[in-house]
């Protein structure tokens, strides 16, 4: 492979002029950054895919903007009397951003019991006796997070498992990837669900073979139960969104693109860029219910410009896992079944074309094969309508996780872009050959096959589906193995990307997607400060040390939002 030297240093022939050298201007602090290496670029700009950059050395930072990255010497020369930011050893990269994320749900999922580090169906009960133990009372214990494809019992856990450790209150705890709950005795006597009942359309209520709940509710059969919880509140709403956004900014991640948002998660993130205490960028995408003004107006922000609505979030659609991604021909181990459309034609395109006359931006879930040929097809006859608008919007496709290699191409050829997850694949491609057999697995996550067609392609963690952590994600996408570092005889490592495109990956390609100005997702001359400093440096390092490295920095616009120096 091609090995390119970029020479960073040019960058630091431009000084701007006449920046007043107090720190803290109004549009975000002044400092120099030094003492580890700085990775100005990505590299985005090789198409050959070169693994090699050399960090720039210093940092100079006025106004929240970038205005020098070079050597130290000359970085020293023109920021005397800055406040200094000293690495010491640990490494800077352009602020990472989460394309694919609910941050209410990540909040949430911090407010109430969280799961997702449980390792068997042992741990989960003593997780929920634990916090019962700390939470006493008789309102529904509520958790998520778990996910059960790793628990050495190899099963899903059971309403007994629970009613062991907690009889006497409702317990409601919902699987990671949203698609399955399974309760407790008195939850299911809540829900009014007994061996009688129904499974509604669209969803399972699980039985033993004696006909009796398991206590697993299977995608809307979750309502039974769900209609009997209290509803979130706009307070408890608004707290989980400043949980999640500081708990982001704590991990590294310097912004975000909410994916499926309510009218009243914008009214709360509005509140906190106003209050100040918006720590991250957000960009939003609407629940079709909730995306009126958004299709009225197009796109628009807070008056702090840290949050921006950009368009409205539709689903294909379901998952892989429930097999109820969309595919071309049958499951491999379901034959009678080729997934479950969701959106249907008329209804989608009306949107479509609406968000494209006021420029907003469409983000459409898409798993399966089928479902995602189907998705470039309606943006297909969304833009034919009207070509010239066309080229002003950034549409994505969300997952694009199985794609059949001949629509490769067509990504770049609409200008769609492949929003995909890396940490899906680590979790999925243990079950993925069950669901698809050997020859469409080359299409599954194929996050090299698609940037080699000259698709944008952005990465985002999904979270509170996955944990949503950049290190995962990034490890995900350049190693292509589980954080034990095993991986399946089919888990095509050549689609794994090299350590730069990773990072391109959650920076400056996600700058392109977000129309973000030039200097975006870089640390160059005009960039806006915003840098996720690590302790380690994840370009050469081996693979089994990137998850070692530590958020140690988070700065925004020039502004420090975490530190853990
Ligand atoms: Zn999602």
């Amino acid at each position: 492979m091609q090995k390119f030297l970029r020479p960073l240093a040019v960058f630091g022939a431009l000084i701007l002029a006449g920046c007043a050298a107090q720190a803290g201007g109004p549009d975000g602090d002044d400092f120099l950054m030094f003492g580890g290496p700085i990775f100005s670029d990505g590299g985005a700009a090789q198409a050959d895919g070169s693994t090699q950059v050399i960090p720039a050395e210093a940092l100079v930072v006025r106004d929240g903007k970038v205005v020098f990255a070079g050597d130290l010497a000359a970085a020293r020369a023109q920021a005397k009397g800055l406040p200094q930011i000293d690495l010491k050893g640990a490494a800077a990269y352009p602020g990472f951003v989460d394309s694919h994320v609910h941050l209410t749900g990540v909040g949430l999922r911090e407010m109430t019991l969280n799961l997702d580090q449980v390792k068997s169906v042992t741990e989960l009960t003593e997780a929920v006796k634990a916090w019962d133990a700390a939470n006493p009372g008789k309102e529904p214990l509520t958790g998520r997070g778990w996910i059960e494809t790793h628990w050495p019992e190899k099963r899903f856990p059971t309403r007994a498992d629970l009613d062991a450790v907690v009889a006497d209150r409702p317990v409601v705890l919902e699987r990671s990837d949203g698609h399955a709950v399974v309760l407790n005795s008195a939850a299911l006597t809540l829900a009014g669900i007994t061996r009688d009942t129904q499974d509604p359309s669209g969803g399972r209520i699980e039985r033993d073979a004696a006909g009796e709940p398991t206590g697993m509710l299977i995608d809307t059969a979750q309502g039974l139960i769900g209609a009997k919880l209290p509803p979130l509140s706009y307070a408890r709403r608004r707290e989980a969104l400043e949980k999640a956004v500081n708990l982001y900014a704590a991990r590294g991640w310097t912004g975000g693109a909410d994916m499926s948002t309510e009218a009243d998660d914008v009214k709360a993130l509005f509140e906190l860029a106003a209050d100040k205490k918006l720590p991250i960028t957000v960009d939003v995408f609407m629940t079709p219910e909730d995306s009126a003004e958004v299709l009225k107006r197009g796109p628009y922000s807070d008056p702090t410009g840290m949050v921006r609505v950009r368009g409205v979030k539709l689903y294909m659609d379901g998952a892989l896992g429930s097999r109820g991604a969309l595919l071309l021909a049958p499951y491999s181990d379901q034959p009678t079944t080729r997934g479950l459309q969701i959106a249907q034609h008329d209804e989608a395109l009306a949107i479509m074309k609406q968000a494209l006359k006021v420029k907003a931006d469409i983000a459409f879930h898409a798993i399966g094969d089928a479902g995602n040929r189907q998705v470039l097809d309606w943006m297909a006859e969304a833009f034919a309508a009207d070509p010239a608008a066309a080229r002003q919007v950034r549409w994505r496709v969300e997952h694009s996780q199985i794609v059949n290699p001949a629509d490769y191409p067509r990504f770049k050829q609409l200008g769609v872009i492949a929003s995909m997850q890396p940490s899906h694949a680590i979790g999925d491609l243990y079950f993925a050959q069950a669901r698809l057999g050997q020859d469409r697995l080359k299409g599954a996550y194929a996050w090299r096959g698609l940037t080699a067609t000259g698709a944008l392609v952005i990465g985002g963690s999904d979270a509170p589906v996955e944990v949503g952590d950049p290190r995962i994600e990034y490890y995900a996408v350049a190693v292509r193995k589980d954080l034990k570092g095993a991986s399946g005889p089919d888990w095509h490592p050549e689609e794994a990307l090299n350590r730069v495109q990773a990072l391109d990956l959650f920076t400056i390609n996600a700058a392109q997607a977000d129309q973000r100005p030039a200097g975006w997702g870089r640390l160059i001359v005009g960039s806006p400060a915003n840098i996720t400093v690590f302790s380690r440096e994840l370009l050469t390092v081996p693979e089994g040390d990137i998850m070692k490295a530590r958020p140690v920095l988070t700065v925004v616009k020039g502004r420090t939002v975490f530190d853990a120096r």
